[in-house]
């Protein structure tokens, strides 16, 4: 909850347990000591990786959620844009969680920036897309993002992706699962639970990655 688009993940969370018909809690994460072992499943938002890192300075979070997945290596991850950086290089004397090296902002500047439909090559659960998407301020006057009428629901035609100054996978590198590609390049991956997308998926209303992280949490849970 440091920096970035964390409101708007909040809001697509809420629409696809809607959509799946389940409750769930969302744990706000602001310091280290507030990363429980319990938590079922975690979202690493987009924003700015670096401004990340320094705000994560003060109260340790990055250092805490990067232990938590080390004990929970079965609990899903889902890191978008920046959460995809941290993923990918953690920080000097950490490995990578994932199998994939990114380099940032390598589409170009802020300027740069794009929407474009994305192919989706895994099967996510299905949702009846009764999730509304509600803009309410939340205690600290801060609203999520409404979100754009054209970013709606495509599912079957492809997933609408929104790029903001967004990083790039290596393709060479690539020793994991692509889950979504725009055209030739892989633009999602997935290795083991660990989900790391290039685009915005929270600025959608088309919540399927939402979906598969809340399923997946459903199911590690289980079988606990
Ligand atoms: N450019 C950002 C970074 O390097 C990522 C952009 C995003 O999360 N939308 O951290």
């Amino acid at each position: 909850m440091l920096q970035g688009a964390r409101h708007e993940h909040i809001e697509s969370l809420h629409g696809a347990a809607a959509e799946l018909g389940i409750a769930i809690e969302i744990v706000e994460l602001r310091r280290g000591d507030q990363v429980d072992a319990h938590l079922d499943g975690l979202i690493l938002p987009g924003g700015e990786s670096t401004a990340m890192r320094k705000a994560s300075e003060g109260a340790a979070l990055l250092p805490a959620l990067f232990s938590w997945m080390d004990s929970n290596e079965h609990r899903p991850v889902l890191g978008t844009c920046a959460g995809a950086i941290l993923l990918a290089s953690p920080g000097t004397n950490r490995a990578p969680f994932i199998g994939a090296s990114i380099a940032r902002n390598a589409w170009g500047r802020q300027r740069q920036s794009f929407e474009a439909t994305i192919e989706v090559h895994i099967t996510t659960p299905p949702g009846d897309g009764v999730g509304e998407h509600r803009n309410d301020a939340d205690r600290f006057n801060r609203r999520p993002l409404p979100v754009a009428p054209n970013a709606a629901a495509l599912e079957d035609e492809g997933f609408p992706g929104v790029f903001i100054r967004a990083p790039r996978f290596d393709t060479e590198s690539l020793d994991c699962q692509t889950i979504a590609s725009l055209g030739e390049e892989a633009v999602g991956v997935l290795d083991g639970n660990r989900m790391a997308l290039t685009f915005h998926p929270e600025l959608t209303l088309d919540r399927r990655f939402h979906r598969w992280l809340l399923t997946e949490a459903e199911r590690c849970k289980g079988e606990r």
